[in-house]
């Protein structure tokens, strides 16, 4: 079951993390939530295919990608990516929880490793 640490906020990704100590704070209290971590691990992807596309079948056109992640420093961050592949643009603003923008990239499709 998914759940936080009630000292300093951590994350847990997997069950058996939560009966160790806290990797951030060494905290053993926990505070499990429901539906609220159902959403900051769910990942919106939308895919649009216009009728004229030039593409392989297996490619979107447009891809918009929405969600949260647990970002390297342990903080959960949302990230918003479009990859439109008609005007060859890809585009990542990624945010803390406070809706700080922590990083923002806008570059070529063909330039994005
Ligand atoms: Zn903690």
């Amino acid at each position: 079951m998914p759940a936080q640490c009630a000292n300093c906020g951590f994350i847990f990704e997997s069950t058996d993390e939560v009966g160790q100590p806290c990797p951030r704070c060494g905290s053993l209290d926990r505070r499990i939530h429901s539906h609220q971590d159902a959403k900051a691990h769910g990942f919106l992807k939308l895919k649009k295919k216009g009728a004229s596309s030039k593409h392989k079948k297996a490619r979107a056109d447009y891809e918009l990608q929405q969600g949260e992640r647990i970002g390297k420093d342990g903080k959960l961050v949302s990230i918003e990516r479009v990859i439109d592949r008609d005007s060859e643009h890809y585009t990542e603003v990624v945010k803390d929880k406070d809706g700080n923008v922590i990083a923002n990239k806008d570059e070529r499709l063909s330039e994005h490793k």
